[in-house]
C-alpha cells in the first residue's frame, strides 16, 4: 500500500491532522477494518461518492473504499539532517514515504507558540528544505564520486553521473533535486538513493476556521512557493477537522456551510495525494460488495486484476468493462450491455479511471 507522510515544523498542526484523518476514516467506514498500525501510522480510505452510487445499482451489501496509508513523522527541526532533534530517525521515516504532505503553519494563535518565533510561511518552507536538501546533499554527493571512478571502466555509469551533476549543484543551494529537469532514465538510475527531495510534495496550509472560506496572505505566500516548485496547494484546518471528525455524518455538511466552505478539506487532501501519487481507481461491484481499487496511471486490464489477487492476472482471459458514468446514465449492468457500453476487453485494454470491472479468468 502507497504511503503519505506529513513533515512540517513543530507546532504547525501536524499532530491534529494526522489525528482527524485516522478519526474521519474510522468513522467513515464502520465496516471497513481500520487501524492505526503504529501509534504513527494510520490506514485511510480515500472518500469516493461513486462507491454508494454504484451499490445503488446493483444492490451491494457493503461499499469498500481505496486506502493510502498515511504516517505522522515527528516534528523536523532546524539542524535535523546534522542529527539535531530526532533528526535522523525523522529522515529515515520520509525515506520510507512514496508522497510528502509538507504541513505550513497558516493560523496565528499567541497561545501556541511558534518554534521560530512568528508565523512566517516563506521561513518556514525553506528551513525544512533546506534540511531535505542537506540530508539528500551528502548522499548524492558521495554517490556521485563512485559514479564518477566506475565511468573509468564502466560507460552505463554516464546516465548516472548526468542525473547527479544535475541535483548535486541544486541540493548545494537549498533547492529540492524535484527541480532538477531529469529525463527518465537519469531519475531511474539514482532510484535505489530514495532521495526525500524527489518525493513529490502537496503543501497543506494550515489555517484558522475564520479563514477556512477565503484563505488568507499566509496561504498567497504559500501558493507562490508551490507553484515555483510545480506542487500543489490544499488549504485545511487540521483543528476544524478534527471538530467534523467527532460529529455525525449528517452535521458535516451543516458545520462546514457555517464556515462557508464546501468540501471537507480532509477529503480534498487526500484526494489530492492520490492523483500526485499517480494513482486511480476501478471498481468491481455486485450483490455483495461494491469495491474501489487502487492501479497506477496506465495500468493493463490483466494488471489492474492481478491488484485483486495474482491468480486472476496469470489466469486473465477478458474484463467486461463498462465506464461509471455509463452505467449511472443506463440505470443498470443489463441496460447499459443493452445500449451496448458493456466492452469486453482484453489483454492490451489499458484500465481508465472509474472502469467498472467483471473480469473472466482461468484458475
Ligand atoms: P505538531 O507539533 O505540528 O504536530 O502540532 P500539533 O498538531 O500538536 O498542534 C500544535 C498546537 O496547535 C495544538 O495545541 C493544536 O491544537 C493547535 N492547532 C493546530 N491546528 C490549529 C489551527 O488550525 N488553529 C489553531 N488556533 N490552533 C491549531
Amino acid at each position: 500500500m502507497l504511503r503519505a507522510g506529513n513533515v512540517g515544523l513543530p507546532n504547525v498542526g501536524k499532530s491534529t491532522l494526522f489525528n482527524a484523518v485516522v478519526a474521519n476514516a474510522k468513522a467513515q467506514a464502520a465496516n471497513f477494518p481500520f487501524c492505526t498500525i503504529e501509534p504513527n501510522v494510520g490506514v485511510v480510505a480515500v472518500p469516493d461518492n461513486r462507491l454508494n452510487v454504484l451499490a445503488g445499482i446493483t444492490g451491494s451489501i457493503d461499499t469498500i473504499p481505496a486506502r493510502l496509508e498515511f504516517v505522522d513523522i515527528a516534528g523536523l527541526v532546524k539542524g535535523a539532517s546534522q542529527g539535531e532533534g530526532l533528526g535522523n530517525q525523522f529522515l529515515a521515516n520520509i525515506r520510507e514515504v512514496d508522497a510528502i504532505v509538507h504541513v505550513v503553519r497558516c493560523f496565528e494563535d499567541d497561545d501556541i507558540i511558534h518554534v521560530a518565533g512568528s508565523v512566517d510561511p516563506e521561513r518556514d518552507i525553506e528551513i525544512i528544505n533546506i534540511e531535505l536538501a542537506l540530508a539528500d546533499m551528502s548522499q548524492a554527493e558521495r554517490r556521485l564520486d563512485k559514479a564518477r571512478k566506475e565511468l573509468r571502466t564502466k560507460k552505463e555509469a554516464q546516465v548516472e553521473v548526468d542525473a547527479l551533476e544535475k541535483i548535486v549543484p541544486m541540493l548545494q543551494e537549498g533547492l529540492p533535486a524535484r527541480l532538477a529537469n531529469l529525463t527518465d532514465d537519469e531519475r531511474f538510475s539514482i532510484r535505489s538513493l530514495g532521495l526525500l527531495t524527489l518525493k513529490p510534495v502537496i503543501y497543506a496550509a494550515n489555517v484558522s476556521e475564520d479563514d477556512l472560506a477565503e484563505g488568507n496572505a499566509y496561504v498567497e505566500k504559500v501558493r507562490a512557493i508551490a507553484a515555483h516548485e510545480g506542487a500543489q496547494v490544499v488549504v485545511i484546518s487540521a483543528q476544524v477537522e478534527s471538530e467534523l471528525a467527532e460529529l455525525p455524518e449528517s452535521d458535516r455538511a451543516e458545520f462546514l456551510e457555517s464556515l462557508g466552505a464546501k468540501e471537507g478539506g480532509l477529503a480534498s487532501l487526500i484526494r489530492a495525494t492520490y492523483d500526485l501519487l499517480g494513482l486511480q481507481t476501478y471498481f468491481t461491484t455486485g450483490p455483495k460488495e461494491t469495491r474501489a481499487w487502487t492501479i497506477t496511471k496506465g495500468m493493463t486490464a490483466p494488471q489492474a486484476a492481478g491488484v485483486i489477487h495474482s491468480d486472476f492476472e496469470r489466469g486473465f482471459i477478458r474484463a467486461e468493462t463498462v465506464a461509471y458514468t455509463n452505467l449511472v446514465q443506463s440505470g443498470s449492468m443489463a441496460a447499459a450491455k443493452e445500449k451496448g457500453l458493456v466492452g469486453s476487453e482484453g489483454r492490451d485494454y489499458v484500465v481508465r479511471e472509474g472502469d467498472v470491472m467483471l473480469f473472466r479468468f482461468n484458475v
